[in-house]
């Protein structure tokens, strides 16, 4: 099996993946870097372009392979710009020089200008790119794509996986262990957000509220239907995807802690979790406050873990057998099926739920309002 697993930097990380009977390839990137990351990374590491090397020398040295992440979906068109455009050369020869295996974009050029000007890097697309149909993979493939990550909302509808399979000969990989909502209508913009945030020419100054992460912790707790409608894929059900012939699994998660990614990686490696299903998926914790900017005089700071869930993944033995047949893109709104699972095999503390539930809310308001723009003045105006 091959496994693409987060890094969050952590040195500790690189021997324990060596060991796993898959073959381990690690993803990361800068914080800050020219073309930025959709996704969120580990909070406060602090990574020079030198240490950086260093680390990919390493997880060679160990036996790994290393995907440097430039998966922004936007670069606000700073590719067209001469400076700009000579500084993204230079950074794709930065990467060639510490010798990554390969990049993950989501931007269709920079598939092109890569395999054209930098062919020993090998080009995966991102999941980002929402590759969801035959067509769009076929479009991917022709400009030079070696590799694609589908569409997470992709995960349980076969027939699709099953024809994507067949149309294209490059590798195929699914993200396994995500907890984003089904058809998460919050998706573009909170990628198109973290790409701009992690940027380092970006203006205005990498500044990013967790508006996205908040709304959608509020409406998963809210209905845990959602919990089972997610698409992650258990350990045990991963010889579906090897039967269709997806090449590659990736785990999520460059947030997590190094104890998490480890967990989920020997679960994935092992195709088989005793556990609470939970502890290995991918739960993005929700920050209060703007992060990258003074403008809005809240620092981003973390509004304390969402309460955390117990996922029965022995009682989901055969659950995937529905999927086969139902077709979610058209029968949500008729079919049962994920609330009668999560009834039986999600468990939580009402109380807590209900608690995180009022505070997420608040903050939630607190942006609708604009109220994080109130000066002391007008608080005290509003409250007397
Ligand atoms: S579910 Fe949340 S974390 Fe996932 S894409 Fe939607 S907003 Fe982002
Ligand atoms: S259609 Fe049914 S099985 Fe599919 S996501 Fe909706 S409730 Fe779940």
């Amino acid at each position: 099996m091959q496994l693409l697993v987060p890094t969050n930097w952590d040195p500790d990380l690189i021997s324990p993946l060596s060991e796993l009977e898959a073959d381990v390839e690690l993803y990361g990137v800068l914080p800050a870097s020219m073309i930025g990351s959709g996704g969120s990374g580990p909070d406060g590491v602090r990574m020079t372009e030198k240490q950086a090397a260093e680390y990919i020398e390493q997880a060679h040295s160990a036996g790994l392979t290393f995907d440097y992440v430039l998966n922004a979906p936007s670069m606000g068109n700073m590719e067209w710009e001469e400076n700009t455009h000579r500084e993204l050369l230079r950074h794709l020869e930065w990467i060639e020089s510490v010798e990554a295996d390969s990049v993950t974009v989501t931007i269709p050029y920079l598939i092109e200008l890569i395999k054209r000007q930098f062919p020993r890097l090998r080009v995966r697309v991102s999941t980002i790119a929402h590759v969801n149909s035959v067509a769009r993979a076929k479009w991917l493939e022709s400009l030079g794509a070696e590799s694609i990550t589908l569409d997470i909302n992709a995960n349980r509808d076969f027939v699709l996986l099953t024809a994507i399979r067949e149309a294209v000969n490059c590798e195929l990989t699914v993200l396994v262990n995500n907890l984003c909502l089904y058809q998460c209508p919050y998706e573009y913009y909170h990628h198109d957000g973290l790409g701009h945030a992690s940027q380092s020419c970006s203006a205005p100054g990498g500044c990013y509220v967790d508006y996205c992460v908040l709304r959608c912790t509020l409406d998963r707790l809210c209905d845990m239907s959602q919990t089972v409608k997610s698409r992650w894929v258990r350990p045990e059900d991963i010889h579906v995807y090897e039967e269709i012939g997806i090449d590659v699994f990736k785990t999520s998660g460059r947030s997590m802690s190094t104890d998490r990614i480890l967990n989920s990686a020997a679960a994935y490696s092992s195709r088989r979790y005793q556990g609470n299903l939970y502890d290995i998926l991918n739960v993005l914790t929700p920050k209060a406050g703007a992060t990258g900017s003074a403008s809005l005089g809240v620092p981003g700071s973390a509004i304390g873990l969402p309460p955390k869930l117990q996922i029965d993944n022995q009682a989901l033995e055969g659950f995937l057998d529905f999927f086969k047949k139902q077709d979610c893109l058209s029968e949500c709104s008729h079919c049962s099926y994920c609330r009668e699972i999560a009834d039986n095999v999600v468990r939580f503390e009402r109380d807590e739920v209900a608690r995180y539930i009022a505070v997420l809310g608040a903050h939630l308001e607190n942006l609708s309002s604009s109220r994080m723009f109130e000066t002391k003045a007008e608080i005290r105006k509003r409250l007397h």
